[in-house]
């Protein structure tokens, strides 16, 4: 691949980051995926949501605060953009009148991504969305190794009355086959439950459930980097719900739980994905109304730049 058929982001000093296009980290926007490496897409859905809503404005604010966001990793130093075609390929068009036809929508849409040989970059929307991209990816690669950092293990098999819901999807991407129990790691689980069963059904049927409390005052690379020597090539897919951060770094979400992730184990955690066969990756349940400084939205911008930076792939600019 030559220089020319790699896309940049728009750079600070060709337009004022305060100006030009919304696409995330302004990045070119594209009309579909082929020719790309990886893509970002939006799922301005929260149909699916239990408590507070509003994720249906996660994708354009996150994109808004990815402006400030450059193209080279001064710790890991991944340059993305150096080896990678990477584009945006705008939103799915959800039906926010009925979630069911919603997730349909979804996995048609990311079935015709996956056509092309390309890693989709979500930004969400409710956590309802990655069972619908978990039905594409699966279809594609097969069961899939899961890392999922998360408050909640979303396993429930119901949620009044419904199977669908962000409660669920992980219970439903078991059933159906989409994800490898024994391959399957659940990060930073907390907070008031029913009863004990809320865990240890995942623990039951073969998911590593490691709650937050395993990872207070401790650094999460030695976890991070114990699961990706267990992966070792199988395709694996990251699902990042912002509410596994502490609500005193990302508040704007809609079921904040206390005694949370720092955003640096969040960072350590992404960093660690370095060397995992990652097909695909999701962040999730960014909630703008709720987001009153629009911390969690920068926060959740620059970790979907850090998976960016661990996809296969990327390149590194080591000193000369
Ligand atoms: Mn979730
Ligand atoms: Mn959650």
């Amino acid at each position: 691949m030559s220089d020319d058929d790699l896309f940049q982001p728009l750079g600070g000093n060709e337009m004022p980051r305060f100006a030009g296009p919304g696409t995330m980290m302004r990045l070119p926007a594209a009309d579909n995926a082929a020719g790309l490496d990886a893509c970002f897409i939006g799922i301005p859905l929260d149909v699916g949501t239990s408590n507070r809503p509003g994720t249906r404005f996660g994708p354009k604010q996150i994109r808004a605060e990815s402006v400030m966001l450059r193209p080279y990793n001064m710790w890991t130093r991944a340059a993305p953009f150096d080896s990678l075609r990477i584009a945006d390929i705008g939103d799915v068009p959800i039906n926010t009148f009925d979630l069911k036809d919603a997730v349909h929508r979804i996995e048609v849409f990311y079935d015709n991504v996956l056509t092309n040989s390309v890693i989709p970059m979500t930004l969400g929307g409710d956590h309802t969305l990655t069972l619908p991209v978990l039905r594409s990816i699966a279809k594609k690669h097969g069961p899939v190794g899961l890392v999922h950092i998360d408050a909640h293990a979303d396993i429930n098999e119901h949620m009044f009355g419904e199977s669908i819901a962000h409660g669920t999807p992980f219970r439903r991407a078991f059933e159906e086959g989409l994800i490898d129990p024994d391959y399957t790691f659940q990060i930073g689980l907390r907070g008031t439950g029913y009863t004990a069963e809320d865990f240890d059904w995942a623990r039951d049927k073969g998911f590593t459930v490691v709650q937050a409390e395993e990872l207070w005052h401790k650094s999460a690379t030695p976890l991070i980097d114990s699961i990706r020597a267990k992966m070792v090539t199988r395709p694996v897919y990251l699902t990042f719900d912002i509410d596994s951060l502490d609500p005193a770094f990302a508040p704007g979400t809609g079921t904040p739980e206390i005694g949370g992730l720092t955003s640096i184990q969040a960072v350590e955690l992404i960093r660690g994905c370095q060397g995992l066969n990652l097909v695909g990756c999701d962040l999730v349940e960014v909630s703008p109304p709720y987001d009153l400084q629009g911390n969690t939205a920068l926060l959740a911008a620059n970790l979907i730049f850090e998976m960016l930076c661990v996809l296969p792939g990327v390149g590194y600019r080591m000193s000369d």
